[in-house]
């Protein structure tokens, strides 16, 4: 009989070094000899992929997409091959392959491609030969055969979308935290673990900027019902379950997004510019608009190819954090956070309304302070109030 099988990602802290992959293993180890099958994803080791896009970016600022995956899909090729060689070690028969020799297909859409086939068959006859497999994260095919990656942090999307492919048990995503939290626990110091996180609040957190987990990761997760579990590598715990799609009302949670640029076009040339910007496949922009004015934010990251097409429309640049608060809809409450901030000297540049979050846009500098703030006045004070009415309720 098949055995359970489990799925298990490990980020780039938690492959990070010599140690931290002797750490991965020894969970994977776990897993294995409680009697599961284990497809363990890996992404390089932390600052790796940062390394190769500064190669890349001074020899072109703007690099050749197709050349920028080559060299991108390198880095979770070394974490791959050093954590075989350690299982191995350990006395335990693995294989690594690229995402190409685990025949992960994609769209042709160089730097951010989406995954659209997966034949498990390799990894198939690999497990049957009770081996554990290691898969290189965020990389796959085109259908000419050509490299593709799937976006800055898409290791967790490969290890989804196995997870479905492979009808595994659970997909657990070993990280440098403890769970998802109710903001940034780098940021925010009181922000909250949470147990459990319905789909839609984790969908609007990842869109919104909260990196825990890359959105098509989410967004297959939901779609497929793949069972879902955000972990640390560093400590022992439950982490927290991804599942249901009951949200609770209110504010659940702040996304942060930083190294944003606004870009102020006048708002006749906004249209054309949507377009191009699709085109160049930079896929997140939002628009804030004026009278006469729109803004496009976009990741600082792509605003270079960005302008190299639209330069001669841009009437201003400035650099901005978002903060968005998921749950919040309603014009009034914009209001009564600008005013909060106001109180505690962060002014507040523009909001953008969406159907489950309100974004604020805010200086830089601002960000850290203004998400401590909120996060004080919406969240922390919202259960103290939960707590209190539970407590009367219980005489
Ligand atoms: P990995 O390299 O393991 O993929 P990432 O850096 O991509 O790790 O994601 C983990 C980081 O996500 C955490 O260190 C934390 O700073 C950040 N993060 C942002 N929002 C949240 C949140 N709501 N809950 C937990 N972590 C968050
Ligand atoms: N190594 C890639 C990145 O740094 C993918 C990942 O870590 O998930 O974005
Ligand atoms: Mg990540």
């Amino acid at each position: 009989m098949k055995r359970p099988l489990i799925v298990q990602k490990f980020g780039g802290t938690s492959v990070g070094s010599v140690e931290r992959i002797h750490n991965a293993a020894e969970h994977v180890i776990r897993a294995k000899t409680s009697g599961k099958q284990v497809v363990v994803v890996v992404s390089a080791m932390s600052g790796e992929t940062n390394r190769l896009v500064e190669l890349a970016k001074q020899i072109d600022k703007v690099p050749n997409v197709r050349e920028l995956d080559v060299l991108l899909s390198t880095g979770e090729q070394i974490s791959m091959a050093l954590l075989s060689m350690t299982l191995s070690k350990l006395g335990h028969a693995a294989v690594s392959l690229t995402g190409g020799q685990a025949r992960i297909t994609t769209n042709n859409n160089h730097n951010n491609a989406t995954i659209s086939h997966i034949d498990t068959s390799v990894i198939d006859d690999y497990l049957a030969q009770d081996k554990i497999v290691i898969v290189a994260g965020f990389q796959g095919i085109n259908d000419i055969g050509d490299i593709t990656t799937l976006g800055r942090g898409g290791s967790d999307t490969t290890a989804v979308a196995l997870a479905g492919a492979l009808n595994a048990q659970e997909c657990q995503i070993f990280t440098d935290v403890d769970g998802v939290y109710s903001c940034d626990p780098r940021i925010v110091s009181k922000a909250q673990k949470l147990d459990t996180i319905d789909f839609p609040t984790m969908h609007e957190m990842a869109h919104k900027g909260a990196k825990v987990l890359h959105l098509p990761c989410v967004a297959y997760a939901w779609k497929h019902q793949v069972p879902l579990r955000v972990l640390s590598s560093f400590e022992d715990g439950e982490g927290t379950l991804v599942a249901g799609i009951e949200s609770k009302q209110g504010i659940s949670g702040l996304a942060i997004r930083k190294q944003m640029v606004a870009l102020t076009v006048l708002a006749e040339h906004a249209d054309n510019i949507d377009k191009q910007r699709k085109m160049l496949g930079v896929a997140d922009g939002h628009w804030v608009t004026d009278s006469t004015y729109k803004r496009l934010l976009v990741g600082a990251d792509c605003c270079d190819k960005l302008r190299m097409v639209i330069d001669d429309k841009v009437e201003a640049t400035q650099d901005v954090a978002l903060l968005t608060l998921v749950g919040a809809n309603t014009k009034e409450q914009a209001s009564q956070y600008q005013q909060l901030l106001n109180l505690s000297d962060i002014s507040v540049l523009h909001f953008c309304e969406d159907k489950h979050s309100i974004t604020l846009v805010l200086e830089p500098g601002t960000i850290d302070k203004a998400a401590n703030v909120l996060h004080d006045n919406y969240i922390i004070a919202s259960e103290s109030v939960l707590r209190e009415e539970k407590q009367v309720h219980l005489g």
